[in-house]
């Protein structure tokens, strides 16, 4: 039996075909294989009953050439160090495609999120931090939330590292609540991004945003923020899933109720305007316009890319789909705009929110979303015209863009000693 291609496998394979396409030096491309750091970790935490659970986590620190590393924290079950390392690159060449100033870094811890309770989650998160206390920092690495972590994540892991420091260090970590200096628009940034970039790609296809039908994988912080900017675009979304399963309605399903709905039950699952109930694979090959997976990797596979009908794919989650299917994709002309250009969003408010905190000033919504318009806006231009120059799909030219970056910084750099 052939083994499962897994995240890792996917990066590496991308990195590979963006290595050839630009003749990258062998030298390099070796370097960019590779992390510069990883950090396994073992978290013993005790749990409400008393009894003490030890908790598996790492952070994975890629490549910093252009700057200190940044990137998410995920707490899930299937937490693996290949995944994060994955994740770590992908933020490297994101960063990089939208040309802020970080490196790719990634966190895991596996745990269910789901079965612990806020005391324990607590807990966890503040002992992890303490044990990435000498590799993270405002200058270093900078953490952000990801899958099943949110604000509150990252308050607990400002306030556990200013404890330490003596002093509050609020650029230490972004994603926070406004309160601790969180950046107004950080938690829709996301989301925004993936739909600025749907829009742009609308365009090119000769699409209308208004009544295009739209299907969402994932109701969480991106895919939930994400239903309600396209529905004020004027799409309707017709499809929301979430771990628990997925909803249907051909007339269109109004996204903020459906989060009520989720607030109150825990699922997208059971929304009384839903007319049907779809698995999860019957959403991605649902029929609408524009699909948007924002859930977790490899939901695209060489299995079912051929019963796609979506026109347009914006990718929110890292990592949906195996370059098979990209392939299928390209054959069959649908747009897939690729997630380290199409997520970049949050990376970006992110960004935005690190530099309030290091000038200690504050933006006003309006301007965060007016930056976070031009970065997006820009990116979209500079990959789709190395897309048109290279005769490419659309995931290579940011692939060209955001390795070509990195592998000339490090080449700039020089290698010390
Ligand atoms: P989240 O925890 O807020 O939401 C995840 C959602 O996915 C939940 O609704 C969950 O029920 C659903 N889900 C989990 N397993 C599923 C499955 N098997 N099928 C369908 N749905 C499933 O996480 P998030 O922050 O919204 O992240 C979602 C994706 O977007 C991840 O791939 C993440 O790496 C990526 N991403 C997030 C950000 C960010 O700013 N939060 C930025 C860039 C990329």
């Amino acid at each position: 039996m052939s083994k499962a291609i897994g995240p890792l496998d996917v990066a590496l394979e991308q990195l590979r075909i963006a290595a050839e396409m630009i003749e990258l030096d062998p030298g390099i491309h070796a370097f960019l294989k590779r992390p510069k750091r990883t950090l396994t970790v073992s978290i013993p935490i005790k749990m409400d009953s008393d009894d003490i659970n030890v908790f598996w986590g790492c952070r994975v620190q890629h490549i910093d050439a252009r700057g200190p590393f940044k990137g998410g924290i995920r707490y899930h079950p299937c937490v693996d160090l290949a995944e994060v390392t994955a994740l770590a690159m992908w933020m490297t060449w994101k960063c990089a495609v939208v040309d802020i100033p970080y490196g790719g870094a990634k966190g895991g811890v596996c745990c269910n999120p789901k079965d612990m309770s806020k005391a324990e989650l607590e807990r966890l998160t503040r002992r992890y931090t303490n044990m990435l206390l000498d590799f993270i920092g405002p200058r270093r690495d900078v953490p952000a939330p990801d899958v099943y972590t949110d604000a509150q994540t990252m308050a607990w892991i400002m306030d556990t590292y200013s404890r330490f420091k003596g002093y509050s260090v609020p650029e230490c970590v972004t994603g926070k609540p406004i309160i601790l200096g969180g950046s107004e628009g950080r938690t829709e940034a996301t989301s925004r991004g993936v739909m600025i970039c749907v829009r742009e790609a609308a365009k090119r296809k000769g699409m209308r945003m208004k009544g295009a039908t739209v299907a969402v994988q994932g109701y969480g912080t991106v895919g939930s923020n994400a239903a309600k900017i396209a529905q004020d675009m004027g799409a309707k979304i017709v499809a929301v899933s979430d771990s628990s399963g997925g909803i249907y309605n051909r007339s269109g399903l109004n996204p903020r109720k459906v989060s009520e709905h989720k607030e109150k039950t825990g699922s997208v699952v059971g929304f009384k305007k839903a007319t049907k109930e779809v698995t999860n694979s019957e959403l991605l090959e649902s029929d609408c316009d524009i699909l948007v997976p924002a859930a977790l990797h490899n939901q695209i596979t060489k299995a079912n890319a051929g019963r796609i009908r979506a026109r347009i794919i914006g990718e929110g989650a890292n990592g949906p789909t195996t370059p098979e299917a990209d392939k299928i994709l390209r054959e069959r002309q649908i747009l897939l705009v690729p997630d380290i250009l199409a997520n970049a969003g949050g990376v970006t408010a992110s960004y935005f929110e690190w530099v309030q905190n290091l000038t200690r000033e504050h933006w006003a919504l309006e301007e965060v979303n007016r930056k976070l318009e031009s970065v997006m806006v820009k990116a979209f231009k500079d990959v789709n015209s190395i897309m048109a120059k290279k005769s490419t799909d659309m995931r290579s030219a940011a692939l060209i863009l955001g390795v070509g970056r990195v592998g000339e910084a490090i080449k700039t750099l020089g290698l010390w000693p």
